[in-house]
């Protein structure tokens, strides 16, 4: 039996189903749990979303989202859901610590069938069904090759069309990756046809922010952008009095690192926020900038080659400090 045959049929033999992803929920993180969750119930399952923390509120429209439960905010529910799932879906993250320590040694010691849909790079050996493909540009975009390869596309609907349709274009930067291929177009195409409504996903994704956010942003571009002198690399730090100033919301920072990565020249990008007594990191990049290892190496992260992140426990001025020592080791010979 091939792995998705497999997995079909792990969850059509379960009643009690949670859907679990990494912590920070992005587009694609519920995206695809809120598509496999959509699936679910339609099958009658008794399945629940179980993510280490709530969704930002520009993901808040997704249906049914606000049926997710949080395991910082509803701790003992979501763990009495671990314990007594038959199948727990593991989605968009390829290790247990990715759910945040609070959270991990109750997935990690949930007796349930564990099941990986992931698309990050070395991702470890703790669920007995696995569909890793790091070089799929989402998850989203892999549960739908899934759902092909299980033989059950004619299950696909628009609300499940919208989530998947929303996972690929956040992971995507709205289809213009270097991940993208024909096959991610095809996909899109058939979301169309079963009713997908494309340009209201990116109204709600990208048409409803905030003063606070727009003016966060602005201040961040022109007051704390740092270009490195005579290299191809720029980043901003804020810190936790900054976020504060703007009324920081959750999803507020969100892409910015992304325009810093699409200034002319610049080739890696970082972004260092304080918050919840840490800074947070995130990297970008383009070319053979494997921004992966850097996290990896120096500030206990990881990801993907051009889009990674990590977290650094000392003040967000040294922090910043050995990101501008250690980032020369890893600028590409040209
Ligand atoms: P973001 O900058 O959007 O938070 O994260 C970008 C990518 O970096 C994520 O998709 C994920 O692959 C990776 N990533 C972010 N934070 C961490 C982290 O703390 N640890 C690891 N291993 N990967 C991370
Ligand atoms: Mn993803």
């Amino acid at each position: 039996m091939s792995e998705a045959q497999s997995i079909l049929s792990a969850l059509q033999i379960a009643n009690r189903i949670v859907v679990v992803a990494h912590k920070s929920p992005d587009g694609d993180s519920i995206g695809s749990s809120m598509a496999m969750y959509h699936l679910l119930k339609k099958w009658g399952k008794d399945v629940r979303v179980v993510h280490p923390d709530a969704a930002p509120e520009y993901l808040q429209w997704v249906p049914d989202q606000s049926t997710i439960v949080a395991f910082d905010e509803n701790t003992e529910e979501s763990k009495k859901l671990l314990a007594d799932a038959e199948v727990i879906c593991c989605l968009d993250f390829n290790e247990p610590s990715r759910v945040g320590k609070d959270m991990q040694p109750f997935l990690e010691q949930a007796s349930a069938v564990k099941i990986m849909i992931d698309h990050h790079l070395n991702p470890s050996d703790f669920c007995q069904f696995r569909i890793s493909e790091t070089s799929a540009c989402s998850t989203a975009q892999l549960l739908y090759e899934w759902m092909e390869e299980a033989g059950i596309l004619s299950e696909l609907d628009a609300m499940i069309g919208a989530c998947i349709y929303l996972g690929i274009m956040t992971d995507t930067g709205s289809f213009r990756f270097p991940s993208v291929t024909p096959y991610t177009h095809r996909i899109l195409a058939h979301l169309m046809e079963v009713g997908v409504v494309h340009y209201q996903i990116h109204e709600q994704i990208y048409d409803t922010n905030t003063i606070d956010r727009i003016r966060l942003r602005g201040y961040a571009l022109s007051e704390k952008l740092v270009c490195l002198d005579g290299l191809p690399i720029a980043y901003i730090s804020l810190s936790a009095e900054e976020l504060e100033r703007f009324h920081y919301r959750k999803g507020d920072t969100e892409g910015l690192v992304n325009q810093v990565l699409g200034i002319q020249g610049i080739q890696m990008a970082a972004l260092f926020v304080e918050k919840d007594g840490a800074i947070k990191i995130s990297f970008r990049s383009k070319g053979n900038f494997k921004v992966n290892e850097l996290a990896g190496a120096h500030f206990e992260g990881g990801g993907h080659g051009y889009a990674a992140g990590g977290i650094s426990f000392t003040t967000l001025k040294e922090t910043t400090e050995k990101f501008v020592t250690n980032v020369h080791e890893f600028i590409p010979v040209a």
